[in-house]
């Protein structure tokens, strides 16, 4: 496609997918190999678990790094990109716009052009923001329980959330740890309360309410935290082996927010169905969807569902 305004001739995509974690690279090998000519836009590959030192739940894999995870995703993807998929990684997507015949996307790499486009972007967890939490991060401090979890076999944990993955992550913990502490920041759980009245009744379980953590305590590794107890306004200490933060997640998708339905808490709004968003040549897939439960294996299997309805969309 000729562009009037700058004079250049576009490539027009028959697919772009943007986003190198589970999602992404799921639905680029089945582009490939149904010989779909793809663009792949990726900053790097792994998604969220290269953090990880161990995954357990990766299907296929016992016990895979997430370092090891993106090397073989993206040794997947290149297995069957030769012809067909133009992968361009260190890529930042900062605006998607409807064009004649397709979208327009903008990046710290050009500009391009495609007839359909899979948002597979992720989401990133939010931090918390305590004195030495960045200090502490992957030395005692987590994100993600069922990855870091069986490491604290018999310690006394903390997690920080009052939502349904504080209380899935605490749930999981107590099957292994020695205690676990939920510590939340109201006096009310936004967890479901069946969860929480059915967490309630291990004997292993504390909850420490109105608690605003202050800082993360250690040497070489996190040996407490420090809270502010809104009751009163003092600060205490507690003691822990490991923290779990788990107060939501913000999806990574501020470039096309402004183009396809977003949910309240900043997801795209697909149909399960197909994974079709709600502008017309846009599916979305993992993470950044606002499906119920987040994992790598839901991502991948619903990227995979997005690029056949994508396949049928282009080719019936
Ligand atoms: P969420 O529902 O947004 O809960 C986040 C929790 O973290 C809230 O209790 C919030 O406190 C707290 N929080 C937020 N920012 C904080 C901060 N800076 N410092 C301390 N605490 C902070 O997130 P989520 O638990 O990750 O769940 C996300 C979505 O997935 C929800 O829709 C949830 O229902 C769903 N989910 C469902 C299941 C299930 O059904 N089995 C399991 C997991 C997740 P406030 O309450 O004060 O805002």
């Amino acid at each position: 496609m000729f562009c009037t305004t700058c004079g250049n001739i576009f490539v027009m995509y028959e697919l772009t997918i943007i986003g190198g974690g589970p999602a992404g690279v799921s639905a680029g090998v089945y582009a490939g190999r149904k010989h779909l000519k793809t663009l792949f836009l990726t900053d790097s590959f792994g998604g969220q678990s290269t953090v990880s030192s161990g995954i357990e739940n990766w299907i296929g894999e016992v016990n895979i790094s997430g370092n090891d995870l993106a090397k073989k995703l993206e040794e997947h993807l290149r297995a069957y990109s030769a012809e067909f998929v133009d992968i361009k990684p260190f890529t930042f997507v900062n605006k998607i716009s409807k064009i004649d015949g397709g979208f327009s996307i903008e990046t710290n790499n050009g500009v391009f052009e495609s007839k359909t486009v899979l948002v597979a972007t992720g989401s990133s967890r939010k931090k918390i923001t305590a004195k030495n939490a960045d200090k502490f991060e992957h030395k005692g401090l987590t994100y993600c329980a069922s990855c870091d979890g069986p490491l604290f076999k018999n310690k006394d944990l903390v997690v920080i959330g009052g939502g349904n993955s504080a209380f899935e992550s605490a749930s999981q913990l107590l099957a292994y740890a020695k205690s676990v502490t939920i510590i939340h920041r109201r006096n009310e759980f936004r967890a479901e309360a069946i969860t929480v009245e059915k967490l309630k009744q291990n004997p292993n379980l504390k909850i420490i309410l109105n608690a605003e953590i202050s800082e993360i305590v250690g040497e070489f590794m996190v040996s407490g935290l420090k809270y502010i107890d809104k009751n009163d306004g003092s600060e205490k200490e507690i003691k822990c082996d490991g923290i779990f933060v788990e107060i939501g997640a913000v999806p990574n998708i501020s470039f096309v927010k402004d183009l396809v339905e977003t949910s309240a808490n900043g997801t795209i709004v697909i149909d399960p169905w197909n994974q079709k968003t709600s502008v017309e040549g846009i599916w979305a897939a993992g993470d950044c969807t606002n499906i119920l439960y987040h994992q790598n294996n839901i991502a991948a299997g619903d990227a995979v569902r997005a690029l056949e309805d994508v396949f049928v969309h282009l080719k019936a």
